[in-house]
């Protein structure tokens, strides 16, 4: 079959990727350490799942609003002035199937052919990808583990062009973990006045996975938020990634886009997710919490072992659920017949060989690191380490 050569412009997603070969190891009998994976290892929360039973009970089966049920939208209003101190009507949010799904109805509602789409780099893959699809030009800035992989005002400036269509970032990020503080953003918001063109796509889908306490976002900025769009959904703060429920909020004009395309592709998302939602919204975070604090611990865990094998660089992530080393020492190392010349070989190599998935940092756009997810049991993480070490011993 002849396919649309629009596929072209798109890779498969790398983390997928990673799990897929780590699932078909283990379904040929070997025993792999899957550090590859990008969801909270927990359950979704015993009340959550009560709220959905009864929206079954209760008859939530037909085709919902496009953007969402009101009350969802309401909720999550209530969540943004509650957490975020931020104002925003119902009808400037709309939900979708997942955040991943609200990403591409933004870039599909923002960028045209040619545009130019700033991308700093680590970023999550998908990023590059959907906006190659829309045969957008991605442009990316280099962050620095000097900086902890994010960007100064100066190179945000350079990257700048006349084309520059949209700015997309996420934070916490994932993979560096890397949080903006308040004095940062305010630093980039800077930047963004004096280039009043450019819409900027807040990717805060990590909010609550923050180890610092306090999460900013940069639509705090009242002269900039009408075109900022805030991407944010449940998946992970609610360890909810199955149900796919992503929302955004932002300028009304972006949330009628959002719909009207929505409209034509997916309708609205699932309408049991949407009733466990506003159920999940109004209630106490003390699981989310919870979750949290056993993702401090291991973090806390995996970034002392990992700074025992030699030739790792790795900084301590700030949020999310990942660690992001710098592996580049091994670059050109050796075992049997095999070198290792990149991230993506040392990769396929701790996976053949050492039985544990990783995920290439190219795919993050970042080639000198790999990412592990420390969201996996501690007795996981443990063995995961040892394979780890194990393997990278034996490169010479
Ligand atoms: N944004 C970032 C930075 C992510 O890491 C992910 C998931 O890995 C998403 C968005 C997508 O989340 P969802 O599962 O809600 O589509």
């Amino acid at each position: 079959m002849e396919l649309a050569q629009r596929l072209d412009r798109m890779s498969e997603s790398q983390t997928l990727k990673m799990s897929r070969l780590g699932r078909e190891l283990r379904a040929k009998g070997l025993d792999i350490i899957d550090l590859s994976i990008g969801e909270p290892d927990f359950v979704t929360p015993e009340h959550i799942r009560e709220a959905a039973k009864q929206a079954i009970d209760q008859g939530y089966t037909h085709y919902t609003p496009v953007a969402g049920y009101p009350d969802l939208r309401k909720a999550i209003a209530d969540k943004l002035k509650r957490d975020n101190g931020l104002e925003y009507a119902p009808e400037q949010i709309v939900t979708s199937t997942g955040a991943k799904h609200s990403l591409i109805n933004v870039i599909m509602s923002v960028v045209d052919p040619s545009d130019e789409v700033i991308i700093p780099t680590p970023y999550w893959v998908t990023y590059s990808e959907q906006v190659k699809f829309v045969q957008g030009k991605v442009v990316t800035i280099r962050g620095t583990r000097e900086n902890k992989y994010k960007i100064t005002p100066a190179q945000l400036e350079a990257a700048i062009t006349p084309k520059t269509k949209l700015f997309m970032f996420s934070s916490p990020c994932n993979p560096s973990g890397s949080v903006y503080d308040q004095e940062e953003l305010a630093a980039l918001a800077e930047v963004f006045r004096r280039h009043p063109r450019i819409v900027i796509l807040s990717d805060e889908i990590y909010e609550y996975i923050n180890y610092l306490g306090t999460h900013y976002s940069i639509a705090q900025f009242d002269d900039l938020k009408d075109r900022v769009v805030i991407v944010n959904g449940l998946s992970k703060g609610y360890a909810m990634t199955g149900w796919r429920l992503g929302y955004i909020a932002g300028p009304l004009a972006l949330a009628k886009a959002i719909e009207k395309i929505q409209g034509q592709f997916t309708s609205g998302t699932c309408s049991i997710t949407q009733r466990a939602a506003i159920h999940a919204l109004n209630a106490d975070l003390k699981p989310t919490h919870e979750m949290v604090a056993e993702f401090r611990k291991r973090r806390d865990y995996i970034v002392s072992e990992i700074r025992k094998i030699p030739g790792i660089e790795v900084q301590e992530p700030d949020g999310a659920f990942y660690i992001f080393p710098d592996i580049s020492a091994y670059f050109g190392k050796k075992v049997g017949d095999l070198t290792i010349e990149n991230a993506d070989d040392l990769c396929m190599y701790l996976l053949e060989k050492g039985q544990v998935s990783t995920v290439t940092g190219a795919a993050f756009g970042e080639p000198n690191c790999i990412r592990i997810s420390y969201a996996a049991s501690m007795e996981k993480l443990g063995e995961g380490v040892n394979r780890l070490r194990d393997a990278l011993a034996a490169l010479k």
